[in-house]
């Protein structure tokens, strides 16, 4: 599916939005609709359900977007959060090197590259600019992703302050402070929900690589020569989360990433990559982090950062095992296995978003057949199904198209209200993806609703 059709029908469905639209738009930024924001609730709600509320080992953290400098010191991401960007030197555009050269091959990674080497490659290859198709490439430099802006009324150097760029740094300066008020014995994890911000150099692909985006990490402490134990549990867990949701096996691939991509404080990492319009692409990725994070945080501010275990009366550093993932890619992922168009046995096309029940932004729709007859009841009916589920209520234009347009939408129920209802409480529950109906008493529709959108 051509990645066009996807966003024309995210924007025409009101998922998805052109951010500032109406003075023109602002390059790469995205609004989400009514649906669009109940599908990303939802999915963060998916990811909290299974990786934070069903898992023993796990709690939710939440922490601000603004952090001391000095985290980011400490983390390496001041010196070294960079990518190496180069200029056209005929129209002045500016471009991601490795992003040029990927483009060019996609078998090749050029994690690791030096400056000089993605230069030599780029010139070797006759690797042209996209934009005037002139091959005169600037110098290489390494340039910083991380957003800029000041604390208080003071413009200066000494306000400075950078909007985080993933959210794992605010677990890590808190590991103290989690694990004693929640007593937590290693291993354990902590797991945020929250947006980052990267200064990309060249965002795109919609809703893909943005530079204001939200991350689902799970920081994973753990005993040092248990991570690639955990490592490989988290990974399964993160393959199953997807089946789950409903992505294909098909289009879903891996990257183990060789010594010369691996970070250098990683001693192993996967990237989980999705099948997108434009090919293979990294959707969710996992780091084993060894415990860099938590020295370096010791070593620049001065606290302990250990961990005593009161079995052995050892004390250490524990190691990390990251799986990260970002919400709109999910989301994306999400909508291009579910977006279908079917062809009905009388000959008719219906597009269909066969997401799963637990994802689709509304549970149940509630139609009157006849407005004038019907209305009062099926409000009463809306008011008693919203108690519980996420209704949505629709009286305009004909049966057929309320049906057709909550398909589109991905709606997996639809009740409707008939004289039947009024004569004896009961209530026509048709099904999105067979469109069966059955007949159901109106106190038994919530319970049978939640029962068929659970995740
Ligand atoms: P990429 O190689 O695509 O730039 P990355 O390896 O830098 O991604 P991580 O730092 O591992 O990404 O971030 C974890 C996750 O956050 C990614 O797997 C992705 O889902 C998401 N993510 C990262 N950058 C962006 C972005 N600019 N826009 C949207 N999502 C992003």
């Amino acid at each position: 599916m051509k990645l066009e059709k996807i966003v024309s029908y995210l924007k025409q469905t009101g998922y998805v939005f052109q951010g500032s639209e109406i003075y023109g738009g602002l390059a790469n930024t995205f609004d989400y609709g009514p649906l669009g924001s109940l599908l990303k609730d939802n999915l963060k709600r998916a990811w909290k359900k299974r990786f934070i509320t069903e898992s023993k080992y796990n709690v939710l953290f939440d922490s601000s977007i603004l952090l001391n400098k000095e985290v980011w010191q400490a983390s390496g991401h001041l010196a070294g959060f960079n990518d190496p960007l180069t200029e056209c030197l005929s129209c002045n555009n500016r471009f991601r090197a490795d992003h040029l050269i990927t483009n060019y091959d996609n078998s090749i990674n050029c994690d690791g590259w030096s400056n000089e080497k993605l230069l030599e490659f780029l010139n070797d290859k006759k690797i042209a600019c996209p934009v005037c198709g002139k091959l005169k490439w600037s110098e290489i430099r390494q340039f910083n992703l991380m957003f800029k802006t000041n604390q208080g009324v003071i413009d200066n150097e000494a306000n400075l302050v950078y909007l985080r760029p993933e959210t794992a740094q605010g677990i890590f300066i808190n590991f103290k402070n989690i694990q004693r008020t929640t007593r937590r014995k290693l291993p354990f994890g902590v797991g945020q929900v929250g947006k980052a911000f990267r200064n990309e150099i060249t965002p795109g692909n919609f809703i893909f690589r943005t530079r204001e985006f939200e991350q689902l990490e799970l920081e994973f402490f753990c005993q040092p020569q248990t991570e690639l134990k955990w490592f490989d549990y988290w990974l399964e867990e993160m393959k199953r989360f997807l089946v789950d949701l409903g992505l294909k096996k098909e289009n879903i691939s891996y990257h183990e990433h060789n010594e010369e991509e691996l970070s250098h404080y990683s001693n192993k990492t996967i990237d989980i990559l999705y099948n997108y319009p434009w090919g293979f692409d990294e959707l969710w990725g996992i780091a084993s982090r060894t415990d860099f994070d938590l020295k370096a945080h010791e070593v620049h501010s001065g606290v302990d950062m250990t961990y005593l275990d009161n079995e052995t009366n050892e004390k250490y550093h524990p190691y990390v095992v990251e799986p990260s993932l970002g919400v709109e890619r999910l989301f994306l992922a999400v909508i291009k296995d579910s977006l279908t168009e079917e062809t009905l046995p009388d000959g008719t096309t219906r597009e269909l978003l066969k997401i799963h029940p637990f994802l689709a932004p509304y549970q149940v729709a509630v139609f009157p057949l006849i407005r004038k007859r019907h209305q009062a009841k099926a409000e009463a009916v809306y008011e008693l199904l919203s108690k519980e589920l996420s209704v949505l209520y629709d009286e305009t234009q004909t049966i057929g198209k309320r049906y057709r347009r909550q398909d589109q939408i991905g709606t997996p129920f639809a009740v409707t209200i008939d004289d039947e209802t009024l004569a004896n409480e009961t209530v026509t529950v048709r099904e999105r993806d067979t469109m069966e109906q059955i007949t159901l008493k109106i106190d038994e529709v919530a319970s049978y609703i939640k029962l068929k959108t659970k995740f």
